[in-house]
């Protein structure tokens, strides 16, 4: 392993640590019996991870990077479907199966270029009864047509492959297949956001290009072990060889790393929900059965709530034509589509509701209906996905709840690298920024004291839905790809003004603005002073003695007229992200986090019951 390598993956937990270091306060161990230790090489493949040291499991770093840019191989097709025939077997830890992949050709066509894991292999693909020859190099394999294919026809390939995926070290974050077991009866789950769905099935492993018609999925599993996944569940056909087949079907667009397959000893755990258009859609959680009654309190306590708000602030749930969806996962959690991982084991947060659950659900509207194209725009998922649970606190427990939030994200701003990095060039740089969950929240608070509710969250159901107006959408509701320069757009004609210069400030700088300020013979100087030298003219509100003045900054650095002995207080409800003397580093991991990184994975490792060879 490279140093490069080295650092990239200790930032990488830095930059998790966040969200990290939210969950895993007051861990309950609920699953697992808390006096037996994780096994040995779970410990050891979690130490490796913490401390961003290699490990003998280690991806091939051409697999581990999801998302780059696409080889002009990739795009001159553009993928319409995939069907995953699937057969999962945990006694050895390994999967057997077939993908069909129905794509356009964008332009005359002779060879396709899919990615997989080189640790599975590929067995054959054909086109109808012709096999086809294959070539693997890196992480992607080239599939030669037995034709050209013309620009605008279409074709299907058959991938049949299969072997031992790649065990995820510390999931969700070092992503891969997660195996436990309950009782004896296998659990397991994929989680591969970081890292791409071509870590266990063969797809074109890029935001840019989702199936457009959506996907289908075959997955067999030992009898006694149910399959919760995407979209709607078709049947269950009972094998002869002791394995079940569950059908799942999705006519949505996905991206590669939302769509999962969860197995487990599962009670279907269900409910009806009417939503903001009217429509009726079904809510399912597949939870433990021994957790079938919380999940059923949970359903009542915070999934119709959290449907509630969502709704009523942005508009409808993207996917009531299929289901509001959530899963019992051996791992934290993962918005996975239609089927949210959940895995914060019903425990109450601080501020008296689930944060992951409702920070899985926000991705549905933040992430899956709403996506980024390029790795560099991850902080609309990312910083709006955090920033919903600071509103849904301002809501239920009012301010406190919400600058509680706001200061825990301030505080773990990093600053190290600008959270819209066009130099970022796959999903794990792009995740391994924190701020992007942080400074990112921050940037869409400032935004919002500045250009006012109506307009702020107009703009957010624009970025969304392309309409503020999205009440009585009926479904299927279009997902829409999004980029920073489509929300400064869009925000900046909801103000009616130019908003860009506070996004780029915020989001194009690794720093933050500072408001130099000095107090001298009855005069309070106010100068910013802004990273690049951008143009940052914020106004600055000023308490002095009780009476509130809005400073233009529009000319430069300002001077007020304050009695002497009067209390001034700047920025008294703290509108503006700016530096303060609270601010977090971007220095190097210290032994002593590092080994506490340890202990909670380790705390997870035996409360989820990880389990490797
Ligand atoms: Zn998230």
């Amino acid at each position: 392993m490279t140093l490069a390598t080295f650092t990239s993956a200790t930032t990488r937990f830095l930059g998790l640590g966040s969200i990290l270091s939210l969950a895993v306060s007051g861990c309950s161990n609920q699953l697992a019996d808390n006096s037996e230790m994780a096994p040995a090489a779970v410990i050891a493949a979690l130490e490796a991870a913490a401390r961003g040291e290699p490990h003998p499991d280690d991806l091939h770093p051409d697999t581990a990077r999801s998302g780059k840019a696409m080889t002009p191989t990739q795009a001159a097709f553009d993928v319409q479907h995939y069907t995953l025939s699937l057969k999962v077997m945990p006694e050895t830890r390994s999967i057997d199966g077939r993908v069909d992949v129905r794509f356009d050709a964008l332009e005359a066509l002779d060879t396709v270029q899919l990615d997989l894991d080189p640790r599975l292999s590929i067995k054959e693909v054909t086109l109808g009864d012709t096999a086809l020859s294959v070539r693997r190099e890196a992480g992607s394999f080239f599939v030669t047509l037995p034709s050209t294919l013309a620009a605008g026809a279409s074709a299907t390939i058959s991938v049949a492959y299969g072997g031992k995926p790649h065990v995820a070290l510390a999931p969700p974050w070092f992503g891969g297949f997660v195996w436990s077991e309950v009782d004896g009866t296998p659990w397991f789950a994929t989680a591969v956001q970081g890292d791409g769905c071509d870590l266990w099935w063969p797809c074109k492993d890029n935001f840019a290009d989702k199936p457009d018609e959506g996907i289908d999925l075959a997955i067999s599993a030992p009898r006694g072990v149910k399959i919760a996944s995407v979209g709607v569940l078709r049947s269950v056909d009972e094998g002869d060889d002791g394995f079940d087949t569950w059908h799942w079907s999705s006519r949505h667009p996905y991206s590669g790393y939302a769509v999962a397959i969860n197995g487990g000893p599962y009670e279907l755990v269900e409910d009806e929900y009417t939503g903001v258009s009217g429509s009726r859609y079904p809510i399912q959680f597949w939870a433990l059965k021994e957790n079938a009654d919380k999940a059923r309190d949970l359903v009542n306590s915070d999934v119709i709530p959290d449907l509630e708000f969502f709704e009523r602030l942005l508009g409808p749930y993207p996917w009531g034509d299929e289901k509001a969806g959530f899963v019992e996962t051996p791992h934290l959690g993962m918005e996975h589509q239609t089927i949210n991982g959940y895995g914060e084991q019903y425990k109450r947060g601080r501020y008296g509701y689930d944060w992951l659950l409702h920070h899985e659900l926000a991705h549905e509207w933040f992430g899956n209906v709403m996506t980024h194209a390029r790795p560099e725009d991850a902080w609309l998922h990312e910083g709006y996905g955090a920033y919903m649970q600071a509103v849904y606190a301002e809501e239920t427990v009012g301010a406190m709840g919400y600058f509680d939030h706001m200061y825990g994200a301030y505080t773990n701003n990093e600053h190290c690298l600008p959270v819209a990095n066009p130099e970022v060039m796959d999903a794990g740089e792009a995740f391994d920024n924190r701020d992007i969950y942080t400074k990112g929240s921050w940037m869409l608070h400032s935004l919002r004291r500045y250009i006012g509710e109506d307009a702020f969250w107009a703009g957010t159901r624009r970025l969304i839905y392309d309409t503020a107006e999205p009440w009585s959408l009926s479904y299927p509701i279009q997902f829409r790809y999004r980029s920073t320069e489509d929300f400064i757009a869009i925000m900046s004609d909801e103000a009616g003004e130019d908003v860009s210069w506070i996004v780029e400030t915020y989001l194009r700088e690794a720093g933050m603005p500072e408001l130099i300020t000095s107090r001298d013979e009855g005069k309070l100087s106010l100068a910013w002073e802004v990273p690049g030298d951008r143009d940052f003219p914020m106004p600055v509100e000023v308490s002095i003695d009780g009476e509130r003045v809005i400073t233009d900054m529009s000319s430069g650095p300002q001077s007020l007229a304050v009695p002497e002995g009067a209390r001034v207080l700047i920025d008294p409800d703290s509108k503006i992200l700016r530096t303060l003397p609270i601010i977090g580093d971007c220095s190097e991991q210290t032994e002593q986090q590092i080994q506490d990184n340890i202990e909670r994975f380790t705390r997870m490792a035996k409360d989820y019951g990880w389990q490797r060879d």
